[in-house]
């Protein structure tokens, strides 16, 4: 397994790939990395042929953090993602440092640097309809950094097909829309939920939780499973199971809701009626820690 840690390395080496008509598989994450991440370094593989690339990028993007949240405490450790990329069959370890990916960032971007000839990263992608609810909603600067960092990786790696987890739903959608109005060239998979025996949704932030919020942050799952069972013989109005799954969040006492919201899995407009097939997500805190899950009804 190769470990590629300049931008200029990883996009020759991509072109030379291409010129060698090598398939090529792409996971992008931000590490400290879990059975999720891998079951889609696996799925990649999966459909990329045992001799295709699979690259796996390690990069905790600072574009994506709003300023009140939890950059700097990012959970990471390199050395052990890399020996669990290498038993997942990963081919590249693509793990740039901040200067490589926005050179200058930091410095204000409306600032001209006088006389400092090093270039100041100032070019942002900005998904406009879906990025605005849920998740958008909560951390408005978000998907800006999430667009443009996928966008930046997808010119250095040149994947013919990218994998994400459905258990970011809405940034999956978001980067479906932008890979589709932006004409990249990129298949986007999404592949299913890796979840814990108890149902909580693998997460590098599920290690910020005392044993006490570990143990209620199973509410988030069986919320979705309430829901479920809930629409599963007729439907009924969203307003009504909304208000009853915050309800029963709050029988979770160490769980804080931030939002719960029904809606079309494809377009993420809120609907008025919840039934089968309406997806479902939602965001808790526990003290600081912000957990989000999504299933389909
Ligand atoms: P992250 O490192 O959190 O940016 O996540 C990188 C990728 O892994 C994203 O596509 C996530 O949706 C995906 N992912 C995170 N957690 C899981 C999980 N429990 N199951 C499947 N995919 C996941």
């Amino acid at each position: 397994m190769r470990i590629v840690r300049s931008t200029a390395a990883m996009q020759r080496l991509a072109r030379q790939w291409q010129r060698q008509g090598q398939r090529v598989g792409f996971v992008p994450t931000m590490g400290y990395l879990h059975a999720g991440h891998l079951s889609l370094v696996q799925e990649a593989r999966r459909r990329i042929g045992p001799v295709g690339q699979v690259v796996v990028s390690i990069y905790v993007n600072p574009t994506q953090f709003g300023p009140q949240e939890d950059l700097s405490r990012y959970p990471r450790d390199l050395k052990r993602d890399l020996r669990l990329c290498r038993a997942a069959g990963a081919d590249v370890v693509f793990t740039p440092t901040d200067a490589e990916m926005y050179p200058g960032w930091g410095k204000a971007a409306d600032e001209p640097a006088h006389g400092d000839a090093r270039p100041t990263f100032s070019t942002y992608i900005v998904e406009e309809q879906l990025s605005r609810c849920m998740e958008g909603a909560a951390r408005p600067t978000h998907f800006r950094g999430v667009t443009t960092v996928v966008a930046k990786l997808f010119n250095l790696v040149l994947p013919e097909l990218t994998v994400f987890g459905a258990k970011d739903w809405q940034q999956a959608a978001i980067i479906q829309r932008m890979t589709h109005d932006l004409n990249f060239p990129v298949k986007i998979i999404v592949a299913p939920t890796v979840r814990a025996l108890d149902g909580l949704a693998l997460s590098s932030r599920n290690q910020y939780l005392d044993a006490a919020q570990r143990a209620q942050a199973v509410i988030l799952s069986q919320a979705i499973k309430r829901a479920r069972v809930a629409v599963r013989r007729k439907s009924m109005p969203a307003a009504r199971l909304k208000t009853d799954l915050r309800n029963f969040i709050a029988s979770a006492p160490l769980a804080r809701l931030d939002y719960v919201e029904a809606f079309d899995p494809d377009t993420l407009t809120p609907v008025i009626t919840a039934k089968r097939g309406t997806q479902l997500a939602l965001a808790v805190f526990f003290g600081p820690t912000r957990l989000i899950d999504n299933g389909r009804l």
